[in-house]
């Protein structure tokens, strides 16, 4: 009765494969730049708002007539709550989830708003 060997090549193997003392790991994944110029092309054209993403635009105020790059407030919209319904709550603490609304920095008028529905 005898076992059978063991492949010779396993041990050879094994040196191959260490690994190199100075190698580096990288322990955390790259992380992407939120860029929203992608997801902004889908938006529901509104009729008289200008076109605005969910990031602050630079345009021209209707109201002053000023170039302005908006500033953009999250607001909760029918989205964020129904999403709330299946992630328990958890919508309502992630601007993602919300409407964006954009007003003039200058007379804090109201621009437009990128819905997420
Ligand atoms: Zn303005």
């Amino acid at each position: 009765m005898k076992a059978p060997e063991p492949p010779p090549e396993y041990d050879d193997l094994k040196c191959h494969d260490m690994p190199m003392p100075n190698a580096v790991y990288y322990s955390s994944k790259q992380q992407q730049p939120m860029t929203s110029s992608q997801n902004a092309q889908v938006t529901a054209v509104f009729q008289v708002l200008p076109y605005v993403g969910r990031e602050s635009t630079t345009l021209v105020c209707p109201a002053c007539k000023a170039t302005v790059s908006t500033q953009v407030r999250y607001t909760n919209c029918t989205f964020t709550y129904m999403m709330s319904l299946f992630l328990f709550g958890i919508p309502l603490c992630f601007n993602a989830f919300k409407d964006a609304c954009h007003y003039c920095p200058k007379c804090n008028a109201f621009i437009g708003t990128h819905k997420r529905m």
